[in-house]
């Protein structure tokens, strides 16, 4: 019991995280000591200090909700975290696809300190009554400081509760609108020191002017809310539409100006549903299609009305009509695109092994990564890519047919004997007539009856930790990657997409895998 646990702490406080925890309350710690007692050493705000620790208290948290409100939007600014991202040094140093984890804790912070800020203030604004120098109600709801205060708590009962987890999950809606609030929350914080609160009794301000830091990241907010409209107005046009099974609808369209690299995604928009409505979505194409795709499976109310402008009914759908023409509607919605922004699985081709794991529809990342590893096939000119294990775990057999044709012109035009290699899975329990046609037509076939690939279907769930395992015991002894044997190190990446509760035991797999040589590289994305 006390060696899992302390092995659990290990893990958790890598020294990555470590370092980061000790910043984040260091620097906030710091900035409320420093607020504290700049207040309480000012001879100068004597005329405030006679309040005492109640106004020192509110100055220290309300430099730490400046220094919030000044972080809050910058992992927010997605143009530049792409463009940050790309530097392999910088990423290393900061995991930028953390962003909306940092977002996270940057509003957790300042709910905290609101919270400190607010009650200081009340008991301050009391404590001047009982001094006979202004009645609280006054400071309250007619001085600049109280009337944003005010609105700023508000803004945030909404945007807090709208944003809980099981909120956006069950009507990310709700959750995605409200959170469009914070345009007003910034005007108010920039406006929350007009009129000064804090001077002396000569009537000069000493407030911490915090508007001058904050402003900075609604400024280059402002830009990339811009940077997006114009990017979503350029003209794009769709060219076909294909109706999967199980529910994916193929969206291929065709837009100039738009340049990406395999594994990212955009957000899509589509005014004839609503104008405020951006979903995001995996790229499924290539950059050297003539194309750009992406897979949508109807889950909700935005793709299911999108399959219905479409002509795509997952009620309707047919196999016998799967792939051929059918009544496709003569006036095709109009789509705008924003993006692209980059994504984990952009980072494949920058290792020599490596493990991608898709659930579902969680495979889109990777049928981009495939589809680019099939063009650089093409054109001799691969990357650093030495092999790649590819596991697509799906709970439906129609699942298969979205990206069938991809895998058998993969598998068959493989230039190197094991380069890629296919672990598909089926989880779901089959029908008796599904298991009798599988017996009848795997009876010496040399291609699977359920994918048409020449690799064999697994019927069940993968485990990770025996496959790791015997990846790394392979790689060990020279077998997997000839010539690897010499090398001290060997990192293998593992990327994944699908469902939060697997990412988490495949963290640990990884983890339990790594050895003095070999280490295993967790990369998770989830939708
Ligand atoms: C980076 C990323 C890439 C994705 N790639 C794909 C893909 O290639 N194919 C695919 O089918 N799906 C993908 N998704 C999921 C897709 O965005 C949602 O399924 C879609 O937005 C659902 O909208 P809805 O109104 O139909 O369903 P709803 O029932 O409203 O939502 C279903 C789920 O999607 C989430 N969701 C809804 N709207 C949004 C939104 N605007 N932004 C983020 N999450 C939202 C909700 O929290 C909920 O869990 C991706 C998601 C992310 C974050």
């Amino acid at each position: 019991m006390a060696e899992s646990f302390s092995s659990r702490l290990s893990k958790e406080f890598t020294l990555k995280r470590l370092s980061f925890w000790i910043f984040w309350f260091g620097s906030h710690i710091f900035l409320f000591i420093y607020g504290f007692f700049l207040q309480k050493d000012d001879r100068s705000l004597d005329n405030l200090n006679v309040i005492g620790f109640s106004v020192w208290t509110s100055r220290g948290a309300g430099l730490c909700l400046a220094y919030d409100g000044a972080l809050i939007l910058l992992p927010v600014l997605r143009n530049i975290i792409k463009y940050l991202r790309a530097l392999s040094y910088l990423n290393k140093l900061i995991p930028f696809d953390e962003n909306l984890w940092f977002h996270r804790q940057t509003a957790y912070a300042m709910l905290f300190f609101t919270l400190v800020h607010t009650l200081a203030h009340y008991i301050n604004f009391w404590k001047l009554e009982q001094l006979g120098k202004f009645p609280a109600w006054q400071i309250h709801y007619t001085t600049w400081a109280g009337l944003t205060g005010h609105a700023m708590l508000l803004i945030m009962v909404l945007m807090y509760t709208s944003a809980h987890y099981k909120m956006r999950h069950q009507s990310f809606e709700t959750f995605w609108y409200t959170h469009h609030l914070a345009f007003f929350f910034m005007l108010c914080l920039y406006f929350h020191g007009h009129g000064c609160f804090v001077k002396t009794a000569e009537g000069v301000c000493k407030g911490y002017l915090s508007y001058r830091f904050t402003l900075a990241g609604g400024i280059l907010y402002f830009f990339e809310r811009v940077l997006r409209e114009i990017r979503a107005r350029q003209p794009t046009q769709i060219t076909k539409v294909i109706d999967h099974p199980s529910k994916a609808i193929e969206i291929q369209f065709d837009k100039p100006s738009f340049r990406y690299k395999a594994g990212q995604y955009l957000f899509l928009n589509v005014p004839a549903i609503s104008t405020w409505q951006w979903h995001p979505f995996t790229i499924t194409s290539a950059p050297d299609d003539p194309y750009v795709s992406i897979h949508v499976r109807q889950v909700g109310d935005f793709t299911n009305q999108l399959g219905e402008l479409l002509g795509c009914d997952p009620n309707n759908f047919n196999n016998s009509n799967y792939d051929t023409k059918r009544s496709v509607p003569v006036i095709l919605p109009t789509l705008r695109i924003d993006g692209p922004y980059g994504a984990p699985a952009e980072d494949v081709f920058k290792n020599e092994i490596v493990v991608l794991i898709g659930c579902g529809i969680g495979v889109t990342p990777f049928a981009s990564i495939l589809k680019n590893i099939w063009h650089q096939q093409q054109n001799k000119g691969l990357s650093k890519l030495k092999r790649v294990e590819f596991f697509w775990i799906c709970r439906d057999t129609g699942s298969f047919e979205w990206f069938q044709s991809l895998l058998k012109t993969l598998e068959a035009t493989q230039m190197e004997a094991g380069f890629l290699k296919f672990h598909i899975y089926l989880t779901s329990k089959l029908r008796e007539s599904t298991i009798n046609n599988i017996i009848i037509n795997d009876v010496s076939g040399s291609y699977d009856p359920l994918t048409d690939l020449e690799s064999r279907t697994h019927y069940g769930r993968p485990n990770f930790g025996y496959i790791f395992s015997q990846l790394n015991r392979a790689i060990d002894s020279g077998r997997y990657l000839p010539g690897k044997e010499g090398d001290l190190n060997t990192n293998v990446g593992v990327y994944y997409c699908g469902p939060p509760a697997l990412a988490k035991s495949l963290k640990k797999d990884c983890d339990a895998a790594n050895t003095e040589s070999i280490k295993f590289h967790f990369h998770k994305e989830h939708f």
